[in-house]
């Protein structure tokens, strides 16, 4: 459909942005390993670039591990940009870039679907998700790519089934390049939590793949060399539970034919553990990871958030029945909230101890444009727009002394012993729970050993012997080498280094203290 009657031939250069360093960037992991450079391929511009007419030359290139060149501008007949809010300036920098060798430039994705008016220098805004404005995009490069007079907007209305959707051009991404595989399912959440953009932007009614995409989108993957965790980046794995329990038999199905060659993770509400049948279904089809919005622990807040669905169960029973399918839960916090007291801050340390949840991205409120949040909190005259404060949210408490609860939280909850016993209860507790596979061919190879080593060797030397923290590492280290447990040691020892790296970075005031949570599904939502 789309390249109906297009004989022209038009070389397209995807760029996507650098991200802006958050808890959940991991980068501070890369130097440990083999060479990754970006957290995970960016779903919605490998989605487009597979859409674009089959005899497009594209190229793809990922500001998170190399910069577009100029020999890629000259390349380039037109450019094409995506990102998240907190990529903007990025954007607008490869925008520029870009004009100076004259070429189009058109934007798509989660930011300019919610706010074109940021976007005043692009030559296209694509609002919306794949459909007809991509179809428009298409007709008007393959017509003309030089750039037009004024800038358009191109807005879908009718959005493409996802039962047409392409997969990805996962071949365009170096995947070893990656921490994260990706692939989706689904798109949209029934639910309203007020300061999240997904309904808005996605649907409350989740669209949906079939099972027999997905399979062929795994098998890709593993054509492409992808041996490792792949994130399922569904704003809400269960916001279709019907369509979850139809996928997880072809998951287990396929895991089994493949020799589990990919441990699987993925976002969902916590109210999952009130499901066995999908949790049990989740294990066989070696779920290790599940990300849950637990934003507070505390009731009076989940109410005025609308979260109400993460009290179905308690929190703390929750996380530990997720934990006995074998699933780590990595968990989103969100300070600064209405409902915050002076005490938060400890109530939120208590949580964590009892929770022994290892990883908690902390973030400040920040209100996202189309969010209820941002409705009334404009009502309310309490949005400030001042770039050098760490959250655009007038809070009820005192701003210092939000900020220093904040830097406090993340301080203790980011020491180095605490990083590590947590998880070490996760090794002791939780990834004992999992199935016990095969070992893949993949796993086998010698390049996968070797790949270990070089962790492993980086680990020693960076962490072991550098690192200022090596005593605590070293007893953590012992009793995960005594135990057999390499794998447990070398994942656990990424995240941890991060974690502590990171929250110091933020505590000394290098790092902005409100890295919107970088919630996994917003870099990969494919609205481009
Ligand atoms: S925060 Fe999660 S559960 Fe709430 S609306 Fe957004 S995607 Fe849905």
């Amino acid at each position: 459909m789309r390249a109906e009657g297009i004989e022209a031939v038009r070389r397209i250069l995807c760029v996507f942005p650098r991200y802006t360093s958050a808890f959940g960037t991991f980068e501070h992991a890369y130097p440990l390993t083999d060479g990754v450079g970006a957290l995970m391929p960016p779903q919605g511009l490998l989605l487009i670039a597979a859409y674009l007419p089959k005899h497009w030359p594209v190229r793809f290139v990922d500001e998170n591990i190399r910069a577009a060149t100029r020999e890629d501008f000259e390349w380039a007949d037109a450019v094409l940009v995506s990102g998240m809010h907190i990529q903007r300036r990025q954007m607008i920098d490869i925008c520029h870039r870009a004009h100076a060798f004259n070429l189009a430039v058109a934007i798509g994705g989660p930011s300019v679907s919610a706010c074109p008016e940021h976007y005043p220098s692009f030559d296209y805004l694509h609002v919306g998700e794949l459909g007809d404005a991509t179809d428009e995009l298409i007709a008007r490069l393959a017509r003309d790519t030089s750039r037009p007079a004024g800038q358009v907007l191109l807005e879908t209305v009718e959005r493409l089934p996802m039962t047409e959707f392409p997969i990805p051009a996962y071949e365009l991404a170096e995947l070893k390049k990656y921490l994260l595989g990706t692939i989706q399912y689904s798109s949209g959440c029934p639910y309203q939590c007020e300061f999240c953009d997904i309904p808005a932007l996605y649907g409350r009614n989740p669209r949906i793949k079939t099972p027999q995409q997905i399979i062929a989108e795994l098998d890709r993957l593993r054509e492409c060399g992808m041996t490792d965790t792949v994130y399922f980046v569904d704003d809400n794995f269960i916001g279709n539970r019907k369509a979850a329990l139809d996928l997880l038999p072809h998951l287990v199905e396929w895991q089994k034919r493949t020799g589990y060659v990919m441990r699987l993770a993925c976002e969902a509400t916590l109210n999952v553990a009130k499901r066995p049948e999908i949790l049990q279904k989740m294990r066989e089809a070696y779920f290790i990871t599940i990300f849950c919005g637990i934003e507070t622990p505390d009731p009076d807040a989940l109410k005025a958030m609308h979260k109400d669905h993460n009290m179905m169960v308690p929190i703390l029973e929750g996380v530990r029945t997720i934990s006995s399918y074998g699933m780590e839960v990595v968990s989103g916090i969100i300070m600064g909230l209405d409902t915050d007291k002076p005490e938060t801050g400890d109530a939120l340390l208590a949580f964590i101890e009892e929770s022994k949840i290892p990883m908690l991205t902390i973030n400040l409120l920040q209100a996202l444009p189309k969010t209820p949040l941002w409705d009334r909190l404009e009502r309310e005259n309490r949005l400030n727009h001042d770039e050098s404060r760490d959250s655009n949210v007038e809070f009820l408490l005192p701003y210092d002394t939000v900020i220093d609860s904040y830097r406090r939280c993340i301080s203790i909850a980011y020491q180095p012993e605490k990083v590590f016993a947590r998880y070490e209860h996760l090794c002791e507790n939780t990834n004992v729970n999992r199935l016990k596979v095969p070992a893949s061919p993949e796993s086998r190879s010698w390049a996968n050993i070797k790949r270990g080593l070089i962790i492993l060797r980086n680990i020693f030397w960076k962490v072991g012997v550098l690192g200022d923290y090596r005593k605590v590492f070293w007893r953590f280290a012992w009793r995960r080498l005594r135990r057999g447990d390499l794998e447990g040691l070398i994942s656990s020892t990424l995240m941890a280094h991060h974690l502590i790296m990171f929250a110091r970075a933020a505590v000394s005031g290098r790092q902005n203290a409100s890295n919107y949570s970088l919630r996994l599904r917003e870099a990969q939502v494919p609205a481009e």
